[in-house]
């Protein structure tokens, strides 16, 4: 139901739960994060989840959780009940790949059989769980991880704003909008993802409006915007006047 996420210098935690705060009014039912630590060996990633409200997730953070990149996401349940294990983000079966997503996957099904068959175990009951498996596949045959979420999308049809973390490229978050609404925040060298302009307005009112068939690659000095088809576009930031 709402995404947030961030790239910069400040500890993301703190501004990925603040940014699902100010979603709340959307409505969901369970919440979570994903941050990424390059420094940590034994914690390259943490992942969050609660069901109930952002309180409960932050209820449920351990005391120290240290990384300025993350994602973010609060759940209103299409396929799946609401549980914490069928929160966002999804973790795909190698740990590597972070996934929140708005929206429905209508082939789940099939590639959730064909992973299946291929060996992969599925830890929930989402649609949206199969695009972790499918980007960490592309990353495990070699390639980047832009490169990575491109061709995993091209596997999967429905609806979607998608923000994807990589512990192996922890400087960045590569997203994907189709029909779901999605936006970047630009600060001053730092960057912010969310599905809803309420999420990042107290750190910037400069906001870059994808449009469907857009990814981006985010990192805290700035963002670069591409189609499926490996193809530059031009999106350029918009001042919103959004009084909070
Ligand atoms: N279809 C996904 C799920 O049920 C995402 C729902 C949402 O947009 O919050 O987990």
């Amino acid at each position: 139901c709402g995404i947030v996420g961030y790239v910069g210098p400040q500890q993301a935690a703190p501004v990925l739960v603040e940014g699902l705060t100010r979603l709340e009014y959307r409505g969901y039912d369970s919440a979570g994060i994903a941050v990424l630590n390059p420094r940590s060996s034994a914690h390259p990633s943490r992942v969050v989840r609660a069901k109930g409200r952002v309180r409960d997730l932050e209820a449920a953070l351990p005391a120290r959780l240290a990384g300025t990149v993350g994602i973010g996401h609060t759940r209103w349940a299409t396929h799946g009940e609401p549980s914490e294990r069928n929160a966002h983000p999804h973790t795909s079966f190698d740990g590597r790949v972070h996934v929140v997503h708005n929206g429905i996957i209508d082939n789940f099904h099939a590639l959730r059989s064909r992973l299946a068959a291929d060996g992969v175990e599925l830890t929930s009951d989402t649609d949206t769980e199969v695009v972790a498996h499918l980007v960490a596949r592309e990353l495990a045959a070699g390639l980047g991880f832009e490169d990575a979420v491109r061709a995993a999308v091209t596997s999967i049809d429905g609806t979607y704003a998608l923000a994807v973390a990589d512990v192996q490229n922890p400087d960045r978050v590569v997203v994907a909008r189709n029909g779901s609404p999605l936006l970047l925040g630009v600060g001053d060298g730092e960057m912010f993802v969310a599905s809803d302009a309420a999420a990042i307005v107290r750190h910037t009112s400069q906001v870059v409006l994808l449009d469907d068939g857009d990814f981006a690659s985010v990192t805290a000095d700035g963002f670069r915007t591409f189609t499926a088809d490996e193809e530059h576009t031009a999106r350029s930031a918009v001042t919103i006047d959004l009084t909070v």
